[in-house]
């Protein structure tokens, strides 16, 4: 069976649900598609001791603060998930969890989402998936050889999974540095971090807050044709969120750099030497999640689809939120996202109501 809406929203983590805020505004008729069976998007899947690089109130999408989290200045992912659930119900959005957008495809005078629960026909579509369900992994000589664990961001928990081993965790992001800092303090387990270039800490009174003006100052000095000022990546890459400084204060965060490959029982390193491992956390990122937008040919080659703020170049009727400052600044964060959802929704009520 085929159902008409609107606007069909793909995704509904956080990106999903100010979509949502905004087109209820809106008064326009949307559904919400989200493959997860509950709310939360990817916040669901982080790390036990995870925390947000910003305080509650700085972490919150339009209309409602987050509340803070007692005892806690940097709220941890399961006080986002219930902020999210509370977000869903308190604004009544028409979400279906559990159903996956297989495909995107463009009829003559509608967008044509199928699912794996049924089809929709719409005037315009807004992709929300996020990057999560695409762990990156990159292509390191001696991969295929290790025979120890390999496991990535996405799957993992907490240092007891890893007591009594060695670990390697390669990558010198928030990720990287987070997990690094988690196993070390744990003291159970033997971690070597490892990345590319040396780790660039920010300074430690710079959190989310700061970094989300830095983002905001840059995009009005491109938009007014002024120099690119380097935005945030020019401040640093890693934010010293407490665990992180902890680690670093105590000597226990220092990085090497990349090995040259792995063995069947470790890494080998550039000159020569071999150490033992028995396991390897890649913590090196993400891709965003557009397979189902493959039948509109729109990716560049680097695998994005270029964008107009929000909406996509190569079709009016599709517009992009969160995945990544390509599609606004800071779209993939919670305070930032509300604004790029704004926009996106304020241009397809101008393309509804022509
Ligand atoms: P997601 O949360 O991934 O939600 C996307 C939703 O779409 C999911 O429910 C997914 O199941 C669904 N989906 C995917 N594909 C389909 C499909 N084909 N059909 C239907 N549904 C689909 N941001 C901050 O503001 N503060 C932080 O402190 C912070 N820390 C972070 C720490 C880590 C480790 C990471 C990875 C990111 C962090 N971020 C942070 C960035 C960002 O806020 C999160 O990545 C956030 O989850 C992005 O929200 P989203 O809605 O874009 O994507």
């Amino acid at each position: 069976m085929t159902q008409h809406v609107d606007v069909v929203v793909a995704g509904g983590g956080q990106a999903g649900l100010a979509a949502g805020y905004h087109l209820r505004r809106q008064g326009i008729d949307f559904t919400v598609l989200d493959a997860e069976p509950a709310p939360g998007g990817a916040w669901q899947h982080m790390w036990d001791s995870l925390r947000l690089f910003s305080p509650a109130d700085h972490s919150s999408l339009p209309g409602r603060l987050m509340p803070a989290q007692p005892g806690e200045v940097y709220p941890a992912a399961g006080h986002v998930v219930d902020y999210l659930t509370d977000y869903e119900k308190r604004y009544d959005l028409p979400i279906q969890h559990g159903t996956r957008v297989d495909a995107v495809h463009r009829d003559a005078d509608r967008l044509r989402v199928t699912t794996d629960s049924g089809t929709w026909r719409a005037r315009a579509v807004i992709s929300a998936t996020g990057t999560w369900s695409r762990p990156f992994v990159p292509a390191a000589p001696g991969r295929g050889v290790f025979t120890g664990r390999q496991t990535h961001t996405v799957t993992y928990r907490s240092p007891a999974d890893f007591a009594g081993q060695r670990v390697i965790v390669v990558g010198g992001g928030n990720s990287g540095a987070q997990i690094a800092a988690d196993l070390t303090l744990d003291g159970h387990v033997d971690v070597t971090w490892v990345t590319r270039r040396p780790p660039r800490f920010l300074p430690d009174d710079i959190d989310g807050r700061a970094l989300f003006d830095v983002a905001t100052a840059r995009r009005s000095a491109l938009d007014a044709g002024r120099d690119d000022t380097g935005g945030v990546a020019a401040l640093g890459d890693v934010v010293a969120v407490p665990p992180v400084r902890a680690a670093r204060d105590a000597g226990l965060l220092n990085a090497k750099p990349m090995f040259s490959r792995l063995t069947a029982h470790g890494v080998q390193w550039a000159d020569g030497s071999q150490s033992h491992a028995d396991a390897v956390i890649w913590c090196t990122g993400f891709r965003p999640a557009l397979a189902h937008l493959a039948p509109l040919t729109l990716r560049d080659p680097r695998g994005h689809i270029p964008t107009d703020g929000t909406r996509a170049v190569g079709e009016y009727r599709l517009h992009l939120l969160g995945y990544g400052d390509w599609t606004g600044p800071a779209s993939a964060t919670l305070i930032g996202v509300g604004r790029t959802a704004r926009e996106a929704t304020r241009q397809i009520a101008q393309l509804l109501g022509g």
